[in-house]
């Protein structure tokens, strides 16, 4: 696995300029669903709660603050540091929704103390108030060791709505947003665009999707759902076509269907709701994330299996592993 490992980054350094102008390039650092699990048992598929990064158009774009944030947020220190002439790390920070695997490593994550740079965070509008106010209330004292206002590279915390699209610019640090009713929304090569979805699969104030794409190359990032009878077709209409489909892929059939302790309704889909997901929107390959944290390393690979004879082209995801698109 080190040696895989290392044969992505290598791969990853090589790209480094095409992937200044053209295309995503989308890396795990966090994979696990509900709480961290570190250990031997899970050491090939890892242990970090989720966080995904994609960069394109030099943005750097997160999805989610599980523990994987952390290990990321070292990452940029280093590779934004005045030796390589860069002082400031700047981000866009995508939060799917405030359950603590998604948010828990963000007290940690290191750019966002640095003062320098900025850092803009996205996420839902919760039950009980806007984002900023969900944010900062479980980031407190005495839970967290720092506050929200604390972290000085902070920047913007902005409740996002359904309804709208973020456009980040090539050359441009703010991050747009348009309103898809009412606005004219750019769409040009030099530029991401993030759509979002809310879906209603998950408890209790369901979850967002988000869709990124730059030069006609796109990801889709899907945890924390649970699938319907046919497939989520608000969802298949938003990962068509994609490049790359994350998906939530939990459980097997019949750990959902277990009489004695069944997982409907918990909010989190089996390999088939995220294959049926795949094959319906045409997504060229399909990522099972969000691993139970009761599974180790031979059940994630045997469901892998599994997978493949349902959908060819899917990976189940590793902490670590890098795909260009
Ligand atoms: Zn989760
Ligand atoms: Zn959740």
């Amino acid at each position: 696995m080190v040696h895989e490992r290392g044969v992505e980054r290598r791969r990853h350094e090589g790209n480094e300029e095409r992937m200044a102008t053209n295309g995503l390039l989308v890396r795990l650092w966090g994979v696990r669903g509900s709480y961290p699990v570190p250990g031997p048992s899970t050491a090939r598929f890892g242990g970090n709660t989720p966080c995904v990064e994609v960069r394109a158009k030099g943005h750097v774009i997160i999805l989610d603050a599980g523990t994987g944030i952390i290990p990321l947020g070292k990452q940029l220190m280093k590779e934004f540091s005045p030796e390589n002439g860069s002082s400031q790390v700047s981000a866009t920070l995508l939060i799917t929704h405030t359950h603590h695997d998604h948010i828990q490593g963000l007290p940690f994550f290191l750019p966002a103390h640095a003062g320098h740079g900025k850092l803009h965070i996205f996420g839902p509008a919760g039950l009980s108030g806007d984002f900023e106010a969900t944010l900062a209330s479980v980031l407190l004292p005495p839970y967290s060791p720092v506050r929200l206002d604390e972290m000085r590279s902070i920047k913007v915390i902005q409740s996002l709505h359904e309804s709208q699209v973020i456009v980040l610019r090539e050359g441009q640090i703010e991050p747009e947003v348009y309103n898809l009713f009412h606005d004219q929304v750019p769409n040009g090569n030099n530029q991401v665009t993030i759509r979002v979805m809310r879906s209603y699969a998950h408890p209790k104030g369901g979850v967002y999707v988000f869709r990124i794409e730059s030069d006609g190359r796109s990801v889709v990032f899907a945890t924390d759902t649970e699938g319907y009878v046919g497939g989520d077709v608000r969802l298949i209409d938003l990962a068509r076509g994609a490049d790359l489909l994350i998906h939530d892929a939990q459980y097997r059939e019949q750990e959902y269907m277990d009489p004695a302790s069944p997982k409907q309704g918990y909010g989190h889909s089996t390999i088939e709701m995220a294959t049926q997901v795949a094959a319906a929107a045409g997504v060229r390959r399909l990522v099972l994330f969000h691993h139970d944290p009761e599974h180790d390393d031979e059940t994630i690979e045997a469901m892998e299996e599994e997978a493949r004879r349902q959908f060819l082209a899917t990976d189940a995801a590793i902490e670590g592993k890098t795909y260009l698109l």
